[in-house]
């Protein structure tokens, strides 16, 4: 465990268990109440077919884990409670969270039934994203704030009055200045008095790579001149009342809470500004940014880090409002945060399988194929071996490596020019790689092919070279005898994972065993990932099963279980028509040699190409073949 930092990013929802295996403390600790949940257990009742009551689902598998999900909203709810009483601040915290950083319908329904007792409410960035918000917010607490953010046109701003009308409490964020005309025309049109929030453009600039939409110049929000010319506009149209509402969002992975603080009191000097300007304040909307641990080093100067707590971060945010507040005696605000990828990050595992090591391949020369190869070799060629051998018999290794370099080099150009077979060429290979690994300068590093796609599953370690902790999630009782890289299945070069948590340019791992079957986990993948990720090759999402903490005899149970998309479905999202398509193809076998082939093969070969677009895009050796999980 230590070898992967388990201990560091994992805690404390994940550890190795007594088995060797990684294990989910839902509640983040195990008592007798919270058993643990051992993911090989999930592995082998959701995808082996042999499992009784298994589901033979296909890899790769997204564990869904509402447990943890309920323990981070509580976990952060009870962090702002905490920093408010322990301050005594005078208004309360009430947080949303952004849906974007995963749509999922089961993920929001959650979020929104676990946050439904303390207010927890909905932001959206897009017209999909508010209806998806307004619908499962109608389950909700009417109290919990639905938050349109993004850049809006008329249609948008009237589909989020509407949300106003059923008794939603929506606030519309000017994310541009032209969005206050729509909102105040469409609202007397819609008979509904608007309640506005806006998006202020801070000059605190957070300079990592989340930052980027940050300070004066950023994408998003309202400078200080348009701030003042909307309070202005409102005030003309009487209007300024409806303006209740701060945001702005420094960044992704805000990384100190100095950087923080500096933030949210700049904002809190606006919110006072407002106030004195006559608007009718009520909320600082804080956005998001409330960072993750990916790789638990707990440093403020990496991307993938942060050096914080949950409670350190809320006691910031409380302290920096307070005090400007207090200063300027203006009443404290409702604190309202969008945390992302702080709720969702740890509530799922992305489980597949690696398949096949690259090994070196030196073919072992006998005798015989020996005296072949090098009777075969053109005279220059059998000099540069005389001279490789006379180095290797005097431990004279840099000699040894430089003929083996100059021989495999003359024996590429022979080939080249026609006058060295293939098996010469491999032979040649084949010594050259014995040399390396006998001198020790062979690459100890393999390349592990995992029944996945980097673009589908992982996009943000392709797109901006995000680092995830991924690591094997059984046989930790065993010491990993190799070091590899990841090779994904889509024929793309970009296909790989060759950065590791900790700066590491390889992972530890164990030997593929000959029957076994090797599983590997990516953690802390819950935000983003889902939504962003591409159909590269056609790979579409894994499959996804809902695992809950049970209170019968097995730990947990598995609630819901969707197989990925199939290569049909993947296939209709380019516009191709499955059953037309099957059609053709059936079409065309009982057309074969002339129509004489028997109904008995023509239905054989229907059917198997049926099975074709029914079947997932995965590799599908590992759930069909018939070995054992352990
Ligand atoms: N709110 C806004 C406006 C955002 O742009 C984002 C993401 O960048 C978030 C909230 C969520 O941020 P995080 O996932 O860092 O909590």
């Amino acid at each position: 465990a230590a070898l992967y930092r388990i201990d560091r990013w994992g805690a404390p929802y994940f550890a190795v268990n007594a088995s060797g295996n990684i294990s989910v403390r839902p509640y983040g600790t195990a008592t007798m109440a919270h058993q643990e949940i051992d993911l090989m257990k999930i592995v082998k009742k959701v995808s082996d077919p042999k499992h009784s009551g298994g589901l033979g689902l296909q890899l790769p598998l997204i564990v869904r884990l509402p447990d943890v999900l309920k323990n981070r909203l509580e976990s952060l709810q009870s962090a702002f409670e905490f920093a408010v009483g322990a301050q005594g601040y005078k208004a309360h915290y009430q947080g949303v969270y952004p849906v974007k950083c995963n749509q999922d319908r089961f993920v929001v329904e959650d979020i929104v039934r676990f946050g439904s007792p303390f207010r927890f409410g909905l932001e959206a960035g897009s017209k999909p994203e508010l209806l998806l918000a307004m619908s499962c917010l109608c389950k909700g607490n009417p109290e919990s704030l639905l938050v349109c953010n993004g850049f809006k046109d008329a249609e948008y701003i009237s589909l989020a009055l509407v949300a106003r009308k059923l008794a939603l409490n929506t606030v519309i964020v000017l994310e541009q200045e032209e969005e206050l005309d729509l909102v105040i025309d469409l609202s007397r049109k819609l008979c509904v008095r608007p309640v506005i929030g806006m998006r202020a453009k801070l000059r605190t600039k957070h300079s990592g790579h989340f930052g980027s939409t940050s300070g004066e110049k950023g994408k998003f929000g309202l400078t200080t001149t348009q701030i003042l010319r909307v309070v202005k506009k409102l005030d003309q149209v009487d209007m300024l009342d409806c303006l209740q509402l701060l945001h702005f969002h420094i960044g992704s992975q805000i990384p100190s809470t100095a950087l923080l603080a500096d933030g949210v009191g700049e904002a809190a000097q606006i919110y006072c500004e407002l106030v004195r300007l006559g608007a009718d304040m009520q909320v600082i909307d804080i956005g998001g940014g409330l960072g993750i641990d990916y790789d638990g080093s707990k440093s403020t100067e990496s991307d993938i880090s942060v050096g914080y707590s949950l409670e350190e971060y809320a006691s910031s945010v409380v302290q920096a409002i307070q005090s400007v507040c207090d200063r300027r005696s203006v009443k404290h605000p409702v604190i309202c945060s969008e945390s992302g990828r702080a709720i969702v990050s740890h509530h799922s595992v992305l489980i597949f399988e690696a398949v096949s090591a690259g090994t070196y391949e030196s073919p072992a020369l006998s005798q015989f194929d020996f005296q072949y190869f090098v009777d075969g070799l053109p005279d220059e060629a059998r000099a540069d071996y005389g001279n490789l051998s006379a180095a290797a018999l005097k431990g004279e290794y840099e000699t040894c490596l430089l003929y083996a370099d100059q021989l495999k080099q003359r024996c590429v150009d022979q080939f080249k020019e026609g006058s060295l077979g293939m098996e010469h060429l491999a032979a040649v290979d084949g010594l050259c790689d014995m040399v390396s690994k006998a001198i020790g300068t062979a690459d100890p590093v393999r390349t592990y092919h995992v029944n996945l796609s980097v673009f589908t599953s992982i996009p943000d370690f392709w797109g901006i070279g995000q680092l995830f902790p991924i690591v094997p999630i059984h046989r930790h009782d065993q010491k990993p005898s190799m070091r590899g890289i990841l090779s994904d299945l889509t024929c793309d070069s970009d296909g790989k994972i060759d950065k590791f948590i900790g700066g590491e340019a390889s992972l530890p791992l164990h030997e593929l065993e000959g029957n076994g079957r090797y599983y590997m986990g990516m953690f802390l993948g819950g935000a983003y990932e889902e939504a962003l990720g591409g159909l590269h090759n056609l790979f579409g999402g894994p499959s996804v099963v809902r695992v809950s903490q049970s209170d019968g005899p097995h730990s947990f149970a598995v609630t819901r279980a969707v197989p990925g998309p199939s290569c049909g479905d993947v296939l209709r999202v380019m516009q191709h028509e499955p059953e037309l398509m099957f059609e053709t193809l059936k079409h065309r076998a009982e057309e074969r040699d002339g129509g004489r082939s028997s109904m008995a093969s023509n239905a054989a070969l229907a059917s198997s190409l049926a099975r074709s677009f029914h079947n997932m895009p995965y590799l599908a050796s590992a759930a069909a073949s018939s070995c054992s999980l352990t």
